[in-house]
C-alpha cells in the first residue's frame, strides 16, 4: 500500500526541518597522526619512542587531488561533529530525493486519465 501524497509531503517537511537544524557541515576524513620532528637528536627518532602529537588532519578529494589540512589544536572534536553533520546531510538528501520521487509519481498518477 503506497503512502498518501499528504503523508509523503509531511515526511519531506520533516527532512527539510532536520536539514535546517543541522549546523555546520564539513566534508572529509579526520585522522590522528604522530610525527617525528626535524631534530635528529630528538628521542622521537628512536625506535619505540614516543613521537610528537597527536595532530589532527582533515583529508578530502578536491578536483581529483587529495588535500590535507592541519586542524587547529584542540578542535578535533568540534570538527568531527561537523563531519558527522555532513554524513547526516548526505543521508537526508538521499531521503529527500526518494520521497520526492514518490510524491512526483503520486501527483502524476492522480492526473492520469482513468479508463
Ligand atoms: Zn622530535
Amino acid at each position: 500500500m503506497p503512502h498518501s501524497l499528504e503523508d509523503i509531503r509531511r515526511r519531506i517537511q520533516k527532512v527539510k526541518e532536520t536539514i535546517a537544524g543541522l549546523g555546520y557541515v564539513l566534508q572529509g576524513t579526520i585522522s590522528r597522526v604522530y610525527l617525528t620532528c626535524g631534530k635528529p637528536q630528538c628521542p622521537c627518532h628512536r625506535k619505540g619512542r614516543r613521537k610528537h602529537g597527536p595532530y589532527f588532519y582533515l583529508t578530502r578529494k578536491e578536483n581529483d587531488k587529495t588535500v590535507s589540512v592541519k586542524l587547529p589544536r584542540g578542535e578535533a572534536t568540534s570538527y568531527r561533529g561537523y563531519g558527522k553533520n555532513y554524513v547526516r546531510l548526505k543521508r537526508l538528501v538521499k531521503r529527500y530525493a526518494r520521497l520526492s520521487e514518490k510524491a512526483i509519481a503520486a501527483v502524476h498518477s492522480s492526473r492520469a486519465p482513468r479508463r
